[in-house]
């Protein structure tokens, strides 16, 4: 038997927020790989293989693979605690310029901004059931 809840979460964050690859790493700013669920989301699920998910799309964050494995480590060895040391760690292991390459191939064509969301800010918001 699949794992509906947990795929049905990703789906509803790829549907919501598209591919993380169109965002930048929460963490780094460089561009972002996978979504990752929040492991402080108040509605955390977990399914039969352990794996945290939830229901709630904004309960992720675009982080790129290496931000993605260091956070999932930090919280399996420590929880949540000592999160804001890992993220300007994290944060401050990317040299500035590699940064500022990341931000200029995406704002050198309004294009491209249109495909990051930079343009339409929101605009899936408008259908956000609270
Ligand atoms: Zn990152």
């Amino acid at each position: 038997m699949a794992t509906p809840d947990y795929k049905l979460a990703h789906a509803r964050v790829r549907s919501r927020y598209g591919p993380a690859k169109n965002w930048f790493c929460a963490f780094c700013a460089l561009s972002a790989d996978h979504w990752a669920i929040d492991h402080d989301s108040p509605d955390l699920q977990r399914d039969e293989k352990g794996r945290a998910y939830s229901l709630d799309p904004d309960h992720y964050v675009s982080l790129c693979q290496r931000c993605h494995h260091a956070y999932d480590s930090h919280v399996a060895q420590y929880g949540t605690s000592g999160l804001l040391e890992l993220f300007d760690r994290l944060y401050n292991a990317v040299p500035e310029d590699l940064r500022d390459a990341g931000r200029r191939s995406v704002v050198s064509s309004i294009g491209s901004l249109l495909r990051h969301g930079y343009l339409r800010p929101r605009r899936d918001r408008a259908y956000k059931q609270r």
